[in-house]
């Protein structure tokens, strides 16, 4: 048991102190122009701040990849100028940067959550989860804690005919964390939210886990991404926090991009993809796009030097 705890916190160790900033998408399509839109402005406030701009590829849920949507994106991302230091094809110190093949590290991570009693093992199906949870329809499913206080015994007797999901035991407490753009976002995790998953009973790591360990070991100082994660944050801090590491990093939650009906864009409603505007437009126009849709003087986002007035727009 002792080594586990020890091999998360090697891993810890490695971690660099530096600015540095990411964006990460998931190989699950083609980017639409709002995951571009949210790039370009993670690019841009990292070179403000003189950061190295680190691209992981976030494929942890190996179902939702679709094949060649990786290099597709890769693609998209060099076309409206975006160059990373760090990253798939490239390589360097923190990778790798793909997270299928991470597995190793997450699993180190939450041996270490284990050992401090902060998991637990799940036995409910989502079905048993909602009759428990009886929540108003529409609503946010709270997990009502039904696994938390299992003895040993009774975890083994589960243990039988299931495998269990690993959940996060959060506290009865609010958790407050500043985001750059948007201020304070706080939630009592207990009761909005309820223990989280952290590893799938099909041995799938969860997005939560995933993010927060590769943000470490990256030594990721600044956060830009959409504000439809905004929500996650306390879940994130807390994790933060229970993986000891020193402090958190900034975050910035930016707009979506909107359209017409002022519906933010999603692969879902198909949005057009960047190959299919760029038949009838040219980068410059969708950079002026992002501008109108953001609110903030066309040329905005070029001028690496007003990018701190950008981001004040944006408040
Ligand atoms: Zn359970």
């Amino acid at each position: 048991m002792e080594q586990n705890r020890t091999k998360w916190l090697d891993y810890l160790a490695t971690r660099p102190e530096r600015k540095c900033g990411r964006y990460a998408p998931s190989p699950s399509g083609e980017l639409h122009l709002g995951n571009l839109q949210t790039a370009i402005l993670a690019y841009l406030q990292c070179r403000a701040m003189g950061g190295v701009f680190v691209m992981r590829m976030e494929d942890v849920d190996a179902k939702r990849v679709v094949p060649g949507s990786a290099e597709g994106i890769l693609g998209d991302l060099k076309t409206i100028q975006i160059r990373w230091d760090e990253g798939p094809q490239i390589g360097g110190p923190y990778g790798p940067y793909v997270q299928s093949q991470r597995s190793d590290i997450y699993e180190s991570a939450l041996l270490f959550l284990k050992e401090k009693g902060l998991l637990f093992p799940c036995f409910c199906t989502r079905k048993e989860i909602k009759i428990a949870a009886q929540n108003e329809p529409g609503k946010t499913i709270v997990y009502p804690g039904t696994c938390r206080d299992l003895s040993l015994d009774e975890q083994k007797e589960k243990g039988k005919t299931r495998s269990p999901s690993w959940r996060f035991r959060v506290p009865d407490t609010k958790i407050k964390v500043q985001d750059r753009l948007c201020g304070a976002f706080s939630s009592n995790l207990k009761t909005d939210v309820g223990d989280f998953v952290l590893k799938r009973a099909d041995g799938i790591y969860s997005y939560q886990i995933a993010v927060v360990v590769d943000d470490i070991l990256m030594g990721i100082s600044d956060i830009v991404r959409g504000e439809d994660l905004l929500e996650s944050i306390p879940r994130q801090g807390v994790l933060f926090q229970a993986l000891e590491t020193p402090r958190l990093p900034n975050f910035w939650h930016v707009p979506l991009l909107k359209n017409k009906e002022g519906e933010k864009l999603s692969k879902r409603n198909d949005s057009a993809g960047l190959a299919r505007y760029l038949e009838k437009h040219s980068i410059e126009d969708l950079f002026d796009f992002f501008c109108e849709n953001l609110g903030v003087p066309k040329g905005s986002l070029f001028h690496q030097r007003s990018l701190e007035d950008l981001f004040f727009l944006l408040r």
